[in-house]
């Protein structure tokens, strides 16, 4: 399905919800009066209605969804990501492990993907995404077996498929063990394959401008898998094509020590060595890094990943998020996945950020900044201003939260509550002015099956 063909439904008022957040109140930005709801129509977001006010919008008042149960958010954007890993969640051998040998002992198992895995491990990843009122999702694919070479091409067939938006980055290794690095040998691809690679799907399906559907980005996988020349080379064609770079950077110490002994360098330093200092770039994790190192990351405009769950999961250390954005960088959120998590629901990630930049700042932390991270600082981290923010103009990406169950009972402030009482699963989301889940369920999909087909290929593929 693309979103890019006209819409001819007329506008839509989503009316009166229980309660609403732009994914701004935190930034800063003057606060509008959204709570009449919202007019939609042509895919974006055309009006926003004043309390106890009637749309001016000819024709909204007409077509009218009764949000009065519903708590209403931005699409949640996801900035970090691995959907291959949905097929090797929970996994005994690792449950326990920190990253490095974590990594080791995933690489041969994710070797053995194959086309069919990998869509289901997308549809699931994508589902679940969609689910829990994320709309636009970041992937970063980095394992490219023998059969695999058409990866990104699946990414990008079951995005379509499930009506979403998402930034597919081209991933790769190129440091085997035997050169040093990290992955065994057998899940490393050439230099110049890459780079051809990273080219031809750039140039197949990289969208540019206001709701644009699929975007590429390029991400040699990390200091500890990839070669200095990759990541020059990498940043040399993201800037040539103009598409934004993507890499894990400052999640342990034993990178740094591994950046220490590799390269004699700190990983900003090495990072700013390669050319990768810049706007253009966001990091995954970024916990690890030095009051200097946000100084010079903040003032170079590079994004951040935040990724809670991940981070306590295998005892990596908590991000300094209020410390980079004071510097200057965009920070948004990731699920991360999703053998480090192990699950992809955003609204639950967004919680995870508050309680984790609670303990670490303080219980003055404000519910609204972290729906900020996901919505609005999340869209900043992929270079977007059209998404994860409810405005005049902006697409029409929503997700509507009921308060019905247990959880919910007896909360007063229902935008605090999404969070505070740990909403799950929303009830409604749009993605363009359509609606893509609808009564808890995406529109079209049999998740049922989808399980079962799922977790046969994760059997098979931890068994090899
Ligand atoms: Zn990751």
């Amino acid at each position: 399905m693309t979103l890019a063909r006209p819409f001819d439904d007329g506008p839509l008022w989503i009316a009166n919800p229980l309660g609403i957040t732009t994914g701004t109140e935190a930034s800063g930005e003057p606060a509008a009066d959204a709570r009449g709801g919202i007019v939609v129509d042509g895919g974006r977001i055309v009006e926003l209605v004043a309390h106890g006010a009637t749309p001016v919008t000819p024709g909204a008042a007409a077509r009218r969804f009764d949000a009065s149960r519903h708590v209403v958010t931005p699409g949640f954007v996801n900035t970090h990501h691995h959907f291959s890993q949905t097929l090797t969640r929970a996994w005994g051998p690792v449950a326990n492990a920190p990253l490095f040998p974590w990594l080791q002992r995933l690489y041969p198992v994710w070797a053995r993907l194959d086309e069919r895995s990998l869509r289901l491990a997308v549809d699931v990843a994508l589902a679940e995404l969609l689910l829990s009122g994320c709309t636009t999702a970041a992937d970063h694919h980095y394992v490219f077996p023998d059969g695999l070479e058409h990866g990104i091409d699946i990414e990008v067939e079951a995005v379509r498929a499930m009506g979403m938006r998402a930034t597919l980055t081209r991933g790769s290794m190129t440091l085997g063990e035997k050169d040093g690095g990290l992955p065994p040998q057998s899940t490393v691809q050439d230099h110049e394959v890459i780079l051809e690679d990273s080219r031809r799907v750039i140039e197949a399906y990289h969208e540019r401008g206001d709701g644009a559907q699929i975007q590429i980005a390029l991400a040699p996988c990390s200091p500890f898998s990839v070669t200095r020349e990759l990541m020059s080379d990498t940043a040399e064609l993201a800037r040539e094509q103009d598409v934004r770079l993507h890499t894990h950077l400052g999640e342990t110490i034993d990178e740094e020590r591994f950046c220490l002994e590799m390269f004699g360098q700190r990983p900003v330093d090495y990072l700013e060595s390669v050319g990768w200092l810049s706007d253009r770039s966001w990091l995954g994790h970024g916990i690890h890094f030095s009051d200097d190192e946000i100084a010079r990351l903040g003032a170079a405009g590079t994004g951040v990943a935040h990724c809670p769950s991940s981070n306590m999961r295998l005892a990596s250390g908590s991000a300094r998020v209020l410390e980079l954005e004071a510097a200057g960088s965009p920070v948004g959120i990731g699920v991360d996945g999703s053998a480090s998590n192990d699950r992809s629901s955003i609204i639950v990630e967004a919680r995870q950020a508050l309680l984790l930049q609670r303990l670490q700042y303080g219980a003055d932390v404000p519910v609204e900044r972290a729906l900020g991270w996901a919505t609005s600082g999340s869209a900043a981290v992929l270079g977007r201003r059209d998404i994860g923010r409810i405005e005049v103009g902006a697409q029409a990406d929503l997700a509507l939260f009921t308060l019905d169950d247990l959880r919910f009972s007896g909360a007063h402030d229902p935008v605090a509550a999404l969070l505070l009482c740990g909403a799950e699963k929303a009830d409604r989301v749009m993605v363009a002015g359509r609606w893509r889940v609808v009564d808890g369920r995406v529109e079209g999909l049999d998740v049922e099956q989808l399980i079962a087909h799922h977790s046969e290929a994760a059997r098979r593929l931890v068994n090899g």
